[in-house]
């Protein structure tokens, strides 16, 4: 984490909906307006509803799960059958509303240009790790993995897989088994031990056990970064 990592959280806009939708297990991902603002893929911010009250708190992390070039700023969440004040009031919004944002800023973000890549998401931890595939996915000078464990479906899981059959370079695995996740990653770290970045996101949870497995295997701490999810 660098001082530079945390710069945005200074910047402030308020971002028109473009749309919301409601996927399947419970995850509903929402568009907005974003002309004209610029972030690194894999950045988050901190989101607030203006002019609307609730109860608890008022605001919350969202990672941008797409790039600028999309033109749209992507979200996606999960919103269970007991949501907190926030994400009731932020599933019943409609194109047009304010959205207001903090940031963006983060530290995930891609590490240089050239060394092999293993993404690992937990769950709705996909989010930063599409930005971070959009942003590589017509490369052919590196090898990308990206494995996606979740026990409630994957989100974006249809679109990753059409990106990653229109690259070869690109390897995905959607899992939902945690012994799969475990021996598919063990094989990429035996593949390529500290020549790659390892990229970790979703529940704090989760990325500490995954990092555990990491450094079990003598993976340094420089090649992995994460994106905890505090919350879940
Ligand atoms: C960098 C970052 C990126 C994130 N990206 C996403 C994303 O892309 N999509 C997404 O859905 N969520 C993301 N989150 C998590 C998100 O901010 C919310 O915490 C999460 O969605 C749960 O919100 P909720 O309203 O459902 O539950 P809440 O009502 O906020 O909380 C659920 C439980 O967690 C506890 N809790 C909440 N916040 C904290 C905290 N800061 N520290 C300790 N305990 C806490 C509460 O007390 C409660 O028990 C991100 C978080 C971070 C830090």
């Amino acid at each position: 984490l660098k001082l530079s990592d945390l710069k945005g959280v200074f910047n402030k806009h308020d971002l028109f909906v473009v749309s919301i939708h409601k996927q399947s297990n419970g995850y509903y991902t929402v568009k907005l307006d974003a002309s004209g603002i610029q972030w690194r893929p894999g950045e988050h911010g901190i989101f607030s509803l203006p002019d609307r009250s609730f109860s608890g708190r008022k605001w919350r992390a969202f990672s941008i799960a797409s790039i600028p070039n999309e033109n749209e700023m992507l979200l996606g969440t999960s919103i269970g059958i007991k949501p907190s004040g926030f994400k009731q009031v932020l599933a019943s919004l409609e194109k047009g509303d304010i959205i207001r944002l903090r940031g963006p800023f983060g530290w995930f973000v891609l590490q240089d240009d050239a060394t092999p890549i293993v993404m690992i998401a937990g769950g709705i931890g996909i989010t930063p790790v599409r930005a971070l595939l959009k942003s590589v996915e017509k490369t052919q000078n590196r090898n990308i993995h990206v494995v996606h464990s979740s026990k409630g479906g994957h989100l974006f899981g249809d679109e990753l897989v059409k990106l990653s059959n229109q690259n070869n370079k690109i390897d995905l695995h959607l899992t939902n088994d945690r012994a799969m996740t475990q021996a598919i990653i063990a094989d990429l770290v035996f593949e390529y031990g500290n020549k790659a970045f390892y990229y970790i996101s979703g529940p704090p949870k989760m990325i500490k056990d995954y990092r555990k497995i990491l450094k079990s295997k003598s993976i340094k701490n420089k090649r992995i970064v994460t994106d905890p999810f505090v919350g879940y």
